[in-house]
């Protein structure tokens, strides 16, 4: 389960240099240590709060399985949020929330400011973030392709 933070393996169908993995920690490795501002903290709450909204679900779905901590096995989580900006999506557990409050988890900075900007998301604004960034995809593999 454990993937390195802003590595591009996730549990996605689709990888790319855009998609980026944040929060999988697994047991033996280690993770970054601070504190994060509350109001960060209360933002990744919103995020875990509206993830059956997020873009996961255009993206082909994602369902892992019920996941356990690895570090205290006594918080669980199935779910899965999505962060993105115009270019870049953050994919994070939903525990991420667990890692930050009882572990002292340090998301990555270009992470948290990602989540700082991008909207809510039930919000309309989101969900045509979420639509232009996979029509760019889109693209840019028949880009490729040819
Ligand atoms: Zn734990």
């Amino acid at each position: 389960m454990w993937d390195p933070d802003l590595g591009h393996e996730t549990q996605l169908p689709r990888s790319g240099d855009d998609i980026l993995a944040v929060g999988w920690l697994g047991k033996g490795h280690d993770f970054p240590c601070g504190e994060v501002r509350s109001e960060d903290l209360a933002r990744l709450k919103e995020f875990v709060r509206r993830r059956s909204e997020s873009m996961l679900r255009l993206l082909g779905g994602v369902f892992a399985g019920v996941h356990t901590c690895e570090i205290c096995e006594r918080c669980h989580g199935a779910s899965n949020i999505a962060v993105l900006d115009g270019r870049r999506l953050w994919i994070a557990p939903e525990m991420i929330t667990h890692y930050v409050e009882a572990h002292e988890y340090l998301p990555p900075a270009s992470f948290l400011e990602a989540l700082s900007l991008c909207p809510l998301p039930d919000s309309d604004e989101y969900q045509e973030l979420a639509a232009s960034f996979l029509r760019n995809r889109v693209q840019d593999s028949h880009a490729a392709a040819d």
